[in-house]
């Protein structure tokens, strides 16, 4: 998962979810299908029409259960909620059903054999863990509507066909059905649940990137079209094969990248799968550098937390939470090398990837101080004391931080990537999650049996500031604070729904107070710099950043009126910190940083 949004307040408050009793088992069922209908009609109401069929074949009542939660968007959401018209059929006969908890339903077959469950989903969450109609197009996921007999184990064999419009398309990474157009097969639950679907009008087309077919579908038809689709097609083929080397195998035979884009959502959210990956996107991401980085990021999941994934999470369940305190190793490890893609495969430079590096420095020093393990562990109920998500940056600085040690002590003959792919074959081909001590020992190992017992004490379970000044010059890299003078206004701004610059909170004292700016003005120029988007910063920045105390009209609509407020420029002191090359370091610590920068290992 890799997000920047508001995210629903709603689920943390029942993080307590009443379970169906321990023990409860449903009849067993056999020969599962499922059929989802999603066309014209079905999308003036935003419903997917879901008809599950099985054959029972033992005694008692049948007991349905949906999942609470999506694997990697990790919070209650309960699925059930968007259910209607729950509608359990035997031929014609209706059969009596109530509900065991909020999300099992007990259905009686009163002697029937073959059963049929209808229920309508409401598609109007636009939450890549969930289902959203449109028109002309929905997205959903199998947590949503694939409900699975409840205390049988999640190892059946079950189809999906997908009912909808001739002309309109259909995208997942489900296997399809050989000549039975509409219909697809998974062996597990677990598979089934993995392989999202879009529906409707859409781009969609396929290239083999290092030998393996890879396929874009994006929605709305039209929206990344030309050279920009041309590009992010350009930096697929550079980033997969760079993630690839890492584990050394590309263990799919497809991926989707599945892109949507909607002007009313607020920046960008994606989600991972085994071999695809919905994200949803402001179309202003179009052209932008991180849409690239946020596709590295979804595409090496595949490899770390969807296949290599820590012991707390294999298997997944879905009924209740599963935290550990290992998700730096997922979300952040899989940051670092997302930004590792990039610049192994020529996407960025190594200049971009050292100011990202800074970005994350910048962005921890600005949090709290949090050990990564209670970041990790603390997800599920969102803090709002600005640690959430922090194991994303800090993890990722903290991979870097373990790659430089282990290149270091090594002579870089070992890395970061060598523990990756060490774990990946002895536990996920094993077909289990990994361990604390197994990372560690592999940590260890590749250290050449350095201890790393201290630095988990102090920069993973602990809240230590994280050693730049010693980690860095084994690198070959250095840190450079400049003490800058930057104007500033003290306005906080926002887009309204045409677009235009609005004044969301204006700090008290600032030069943007004492000129008169009030919460919900309209901005629409500060001197001749003209506001016309958000983006306005560097250009008033570039501008104004000379001289300390000069006029500075503010010319702003409120209530339909202009009126230009008389402010004044003020100059303020602000560290800039950014990372770079060192040309004069030492031979070995040259070696570690190409051994980064290229993905080599070797003196
Ligand atoms: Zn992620």
């Amino acid at each position: 998962m890799v997000g920047a949004l508001a995210t629903m307040a709603f689920a943390s408050s029942q993080a307590a979810a009443q379970r169906a009793p321990a023990g409860a088992q449903s009849a067993p069922l056999s020969n599962l299908r499922y059929e989802i209908t999603f066309d014209s009609a079905t999308a003036e109401k935003r419903t997917l029409k879901v008809a599950m069929s099985f054959d029972v074949a033992g005694p008692g009542p049948v007991l349905l259960s949906l999942p609470a939660w999506t694997p990697g968007a990790y919070e209650m959401t309960w699925f059930a909620r968007w259910v209607g018209s729950f509608t359990p059929t035997a031929g014609d006969r209706a059969l009596a059903w109530d509900k065991l908890d909020y999300d099992t339903w007990r259905i009686q077959p009163a002697g029937a054999r073959s059963i049929t469950v209808r229920f309508d989903f409401l598609a109007d969450s636009l939450d890549n863990a969930m289902a959203w109609a449109r028109p002309d197009f929905a997205f959903f996921n199998g947590t949503n509507v694939l409900p699975y007999p409840e205390g049988r184990g999640l190892a059946f064999p079950a189809t999906v066909t997908i009912r909808t419009e001739p002309s309109w398309l259909v995208a997942t990474g489900m296997q399809a059905v050989p000549q039975q157009a509409g219909t697809y097969r998974e062996a597990n639950y677990h598979d089934l649940v993995d392989k999202p679907f879009l529906v409707g009008r859409m781009d969609y087309d396929s290239m083999q990137v290092a030998g393996v077919w890879t396929r874009l579908a994006t929605y709305p038809a039209g929206v990344l079209a030309g050279p920009a689709r041309a590009q992010i097609w350009g930096d697929i083929a550079k980033l997969l094969p760079a993630e690839s080397a890492v584990f050394q195998e590309t263990p799919w035979q497809n991926y989707t990248v599945m892109m949507l884009f909607d002007s009313s959502f607020g920046g960008l959210s994606a989600l991972e799968h085994g071999n695809s990956h919905l994200g949803i996107y402001n179309p202003q991401a179009i052209g932008n550098p991180i849409l690239v980085s946020v596709t590295a990021h979804e595409i090496f999941h595949a490899w770390n937390v969807k296949r290599l994934r820590p012991a707390d999470m294999v298997p997944y369940v879905y009924d209740r939470s599963e935290p550990t305190v290992w998700l730096w190793v997922s979300e952040g490890i899989t940051d670092y090398y997302a930004d590792l893609a990039l610049i192994r495969g020529g996407v960025i430079t190594p200049a971009q990837f050292l100011a990202q590096t800074a970005d994350k420095i910048a962005k921890v020093a600005a949090a709290p101080p949090t050990a990564l393990e209670d970041a990790s562990l603390s997800t599920w109920i969102h803090p709002t004391d600005g640690s959430g998500y922090l194991y994303y940056p800090k993890g990722s600085l903290a991979g870097l931080m373990l790659d430089v040690l282990i290149r270091d002590a090594s002579d870089n003959r070992q890395s970061l990537d060598g523990v990756m792919r060490t774990l990946y074959r002895s536990t996920y081909k094993a077909g289990r999650g990994f361990t604390g001590a197994e990372w560690w020992r592999a940590v260890t190992a590749a250290a050449g049996g350095k201890s790393f017992t201290d630095f988990a004490a102090r920069y993973v379970d602990g809240r230590d500031p994280y050693p730049w000044d010693r980690i860095l010059p084994l690198a070959g890299l250095r840190m450079v604070s400049d003490t800058l003078m930057e104007p500033r206004i003290g306005l906080a701004s926002g887009l309204d729904s045409t677009g235009r610059v609005v004044v969301q909170h204006v700090l008290p004292g600032s030069p943007g107070e004492e000129a008169g700016v009030r919460r919900g003005d309209i901005l629409l120029s500060l001197g001749d710099v003209a506001i016309t988007d958000e983006d306005f910063g560097p250009k008033f920045r570039a501008r104004f950043g000379k001289e300390d105390g000069q006029p500075l009209p503010i010319q702003v609509e409120r209530d339909g009126q202009r009126l230009t407020l008389n402010g004044k420029v003020r100059l303020v002191p602000r560290v800039d910190t950014r990372l770079e090359i060192d040309p004069a370091a030492p031979a070995k610590a040259t070696r570690v940083r190409e051994g980064i920068f290229k993905g080599t290992t070797g003196p």
